[in-house]
């Protein structure tokens, strides 16, 4: 017995021997372990692999307060980007189908949309990517545990499976891409009982049928948009502005334009409370912030997107002393994406400052392996980033909204070349037009440099990703005239903009 007790004793002396010559001779397990396999995480680890080094990715979804779970691949590709563009698709075929008659295709009979078949074929697409990615990171060496990270110290991580069971894992650098959850108004009385929120909706197995979308941004208008666009009851309710950022002219196109389309608008309402009724009914209580009058109607649905948080509470960072905004709970970056201790690097929708777009954290990704694991000093460029919100008149933008230009420049240091344009697909279709629009903001002096550009119009991601490279290059206006259009199609138009706010001419585009 006696003789038991001694080896047990060695070996948890030994033990702990080779936990400590591990940290004091600081080997490590991997070269890189990254926490969060989202858009971000998952661009960084394939990188690193690629140059060589020895990664871990550890991803983790904790299900939504509604329990929706989803797999690999983060926000983007489960619960954002790519669910939110095909169901956004889903709406625009039905303007199409309505088109179509007039273009001579004979559909008979009513034109109806049904949810379930849509939702199970974007759902099966998205399994497929999470299948992708699964195998991308088996491609390229990536370990990859299905684990919640945290920090133990600088260079250790530990990893937590659903069944409890915990792995350690010693690396010379950690990344931390964990990105961000949606926000519940947890002050408003029902609200995460009965509502739901974008981490739900394109999960869903039935119609979310009437439905109210609280918020204005991006995320609550484009949900509303195709709610709208494949038949139901949406209405959004907007506490003060729409789409707070962008410019504000085209806002105000995107909402009219959405208003002629169905969707509903409660413009200065701020949401009360949530409450079920017996017939299964949401029955949503509001103030009218204008008139102070509190006004009440029932939906089947209430989306909340008013925001989103990010997922930095469980990472253990406070203990190591990883610098975060106390407002907003975002990691504190520098330029070379390095936090407040050594060795620990973030980015993507995580880090304060960063947009929270896919395309910025996978570059964001990339070069900081490149950076860490190659010979380059490259930093990522976070300027003029291009984005596009897909509402059912899309909206692209590049660089400065006019009101961010006036306040830069002064309203006399800018030009602003404008243009109503129709879209010619809109023309035997007999489409409203009046908000297909396009704005080139320009310095005004010299050689009049193109400060921010601004599309709506069909296919506007696709326009502004174009001119998103000359606006990179420095493009002028001159460049802008200088280049040939391609005819018949909207983008061209962005090249002939030629009559300026400030002259007060129609800048109504008539003839080809
Ligand atoms: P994420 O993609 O969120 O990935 C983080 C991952 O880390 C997640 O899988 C998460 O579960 C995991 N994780 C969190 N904590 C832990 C932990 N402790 N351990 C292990 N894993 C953890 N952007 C665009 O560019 N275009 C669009 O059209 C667009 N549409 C959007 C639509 C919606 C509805 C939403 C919500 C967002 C949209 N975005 C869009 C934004 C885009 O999805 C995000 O900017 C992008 O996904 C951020 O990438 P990320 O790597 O920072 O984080
Ligand atoms: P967001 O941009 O933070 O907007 C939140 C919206 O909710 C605002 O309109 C805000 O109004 C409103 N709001 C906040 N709290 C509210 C409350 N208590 N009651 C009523 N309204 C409230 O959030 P988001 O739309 O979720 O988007 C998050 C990010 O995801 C975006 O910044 C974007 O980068 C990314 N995203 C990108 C795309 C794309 O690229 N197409 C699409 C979706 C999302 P106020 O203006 O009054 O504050």
């Amino acid at each position: 017995m006696a003789a038991l007790c001694r080896s047990r004793h060695r070996w948890k002396r030994t033990k702990w021997f080779h936990v400590l010559t591990r940290t004091l001779t600081e080997r490590s397990d991997y070269d890189l372990v990254v926490i969060g396999g989202g858009s971000g995480g998952l661009a960084c680890s394939k990188e690193a692999a690629l140059l060589g080094q020895r990664v871990a990715v550890l991803d983790y979804v904790e299900p939504s307060a509604k329990g929706t779970k989803w797999g690999l691949g983060g926000t983007c590709v489960n619960v954002g980007c790519i669910p939110k563009k095909l169901m956004h698709q889903a709406a625009l075929l039905g303007t199409a189908v309505k088109d179509a008659k007039k273009f001579g295709w004979q559909i008979t009979g009513p034109v109806c949309h049904d949810w379930a078949t849509m939702a199970e074929a974007i759902q099966n697409h998205v399994r497929s990517l999470n299948w992708g990615h699964r195998v991308q990171l088996q491609d390229k060496k990536v370990k990859y545990l299905n684990m919640k990270g945290s920090l133990v110290d600088e260079h250790t991580v530990k990893g937590l499976t659903k069944a409890g069971k915990e792995t350690i894992l010693t690396a010379k650098n950690v990344v931390i891409a964990t990105g961000g959850r949606p926000k519940y108004p947890t002050s408003i009385p029902g609200a995460m009982e009965h509502g739901i929120t974008s981490d739900d909706i394109f999960w869903l197995k039935k119609t979310p049928g009437k439905t109210l979308v609280v918020g204005a941004s991006y995320v609550a208008l484009e949900c509303a948009g195709f709610l709208t666009g494949i038949g139901l009851d949406t209405t959004v309710m907007v506490r003060s502005i729409a789409l707070r950022g962008f410019d504000q002219q085209i806002a105000g196109l995107v909402t009219d334009y959405m208003e002629t389309y169905g969707t509903k608008f409660a413009w200065k309402c701020v949401p009360k409370r949530v409450d079920k009724l017996s017939s299964g009914a949401l029955q949503v209580t509001w103030t009218d912030t204008q008139t102070g009058h509190e006004h009440k109607d029932t939906y089947d649905s209430v989306l909340w997107a008013v925001g989103r948080v990010p997922e930095t509470k469980a990472l253990g960072l406070d203990k190591l002393g990883v610098r975060i905004n106390k407002e907003t709970g975002k990691i504190v970056l520098g330029a070379d994406e390095s936090t407040s201790v050594p060795n620990i690097y973030a980015f993507g929708d995580i880090g304060e400052g960063r947009p929270e777009l896919t395309p910025t954290a996978i570059k964001a990704g990339k070069l900081l392996s490149h950076r860490l694991f190659g010979q380059s000093t490259e930093l990522m460029n976070y300027d003029n980033v291009p984005t596009t919100v897909f509402t059912p008149l899309e909206y692209g933008c590049v660089g400065l909204s006019e009101e961010e230009a006036e306040s830069r420049h002064g309203k006399d240091g800018i030009e602003v070349y404008h243009a109503f344009y129709k879209p010619l697909e809109f023309t035997v279709a007999e489409r409203d037009a009046s908000q297909c629009y396009i704005k080139v903001v320009c310095e005004r002096g010299g050689d009049q440099k193109i400060l921010g550009l601004h599309f709506t119009g069909p296919n506007a991601g696709e326009v502004t990703q174009g001119f998103a490279l000359g606006f990179q290059c420095g493009a002028t206006y001159s460049h802008l005239l200088q280049t040939v259009g391609i005819h018949p199609t909207c983008a061209e138009e962005v090249v002939k903009v030629n009559i300026t706010k400030r002259s007060g001419l129609d800048p109504t585009v008539t003839g080809c």
